[in-house]
């Protein structure tokens, strides 16, 4: 017999290129959940009336993602430590007291698909992102808590890498340029969490950067290889990995948090490219 669980979804502007619906519905049928979640695309202003909409219905999980992260912080009763540390929650949690408890699951999802599904490590590495924004903000806490030896932090705009830095500097001190001021150095990974690869731009680096073979990863995801790791590729990265599988990951710690429940990834990685 299926149990019928009501009422999960994500929310964000724009939303309909979504694929957490297909996402979460393939987990829940490993367990034999009739699981309901829809993409709700939020007006720019309404976020807080929607997620109240939402809670008030019966929801009991939501996602959220561009541009509501940081909203979504404010909204909480109660957060993860991950949540806490990025300032921006895409994971949450209704309790039926009418609390509400927010995390990110972002660093851990980008960790388990670098880490665990391909092998990475992030220990004494020398670690270079590209981007100051949202996702570089998620990603960070968790990352140095790895102990990296280096991390640096590059981005168009110096004032918001700055500001990263400071945030997040406790552990390491975490050195920021603009692209027109970063040296040439050695990487072992270079994170490109911008979302230049959505246009098919490449952020203004020197080929130089991947004369010492780093691996590089792109958050951003399509059937073919990104504009930014086709660079990568073709001056000297090592490995090319795409954020597909930090994707999945990251519902994949949603869904555990709501349902208890860790489910298969790797057929979902799987499925969701062929589909791309
Ligand atoms: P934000 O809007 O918060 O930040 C965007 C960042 O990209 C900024 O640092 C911005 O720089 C930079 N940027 C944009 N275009 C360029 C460019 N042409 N050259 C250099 N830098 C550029 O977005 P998020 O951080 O939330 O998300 C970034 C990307 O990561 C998105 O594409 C998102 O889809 C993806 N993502 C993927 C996830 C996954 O699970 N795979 C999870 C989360 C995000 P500046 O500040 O100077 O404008």
């Amino acid at each position: 017999m299926k149990i019928s669980i009501a009422q999960f979804a994500v929310m964000g502007n724009p939303v309909s290129h979504s694929k957490s619906p297909e996402i979460h519905v393939s987990f829940a049928k490993q367990f034999n959940l009739a699981l309901q979640y829809e993409a709700l695309l939020v007006p720019p202003q309404g976020f807080r009336d929607s997620l109240c909409a939402f809670q008030k219905q019966g929801g009991k999980g939501l996602n959220v993602t561009l541009p509501f992260k940081q909203q979504a912080f404010m909204l909480m009763d109660k957060l993860g430590k991950a949540a806490q540390r990025a300032g921006a929650v895409n994971t949450i949690l209704f309790y039926s007291d009418g609390t509400r408890y927010g995390e990110n699951t972002d660093g851990i999802g980008f960790l388990n698909d670098y880490c665990k599904n391909h092998g990475g490590k992030i220990e004494n590495q020398s670690i270079l992102i590209l981007g100051a924004g949202g996702a570089a903000r998620g990603i960070l806490g968790p990352l140095l808590e790895q102990q990296p030896s280096r991390v640096t932090l590059v981005n168009r705009l110096l004032s918001k890498a700055q500001v990263l830095s400071q945030d997040f500097s406790r552990d390491l001190t975490i050195e920021t340029y603009d692209y027109d001021t970063l040296p040439i150095s050695r990487y072992d990974l270079i994170i490109n969490t911008t979302s230049a690869s959505l246009t098919q731009d490449i952020p203004n680096l020197s080929p130089e950067l991947f004369s010492s073979n780093p691996i590089c990863y792109d958050m951003v995801y399509q059937k073919q290889l990104t504009s930014f790791l086709l660079f990568a590729k073709a001056h000297g990265a090592s490995e090319c990995i795409d954020g597909l599988g930090m994707l999945v990951e990251q519902a994949a710690e949603s869904f555990f948090l709501w349902h208890g429940m860790k489910p298969d990834t790797e057929s979902v990685i799987k499925k969701i490219r062929k589909h791309l």
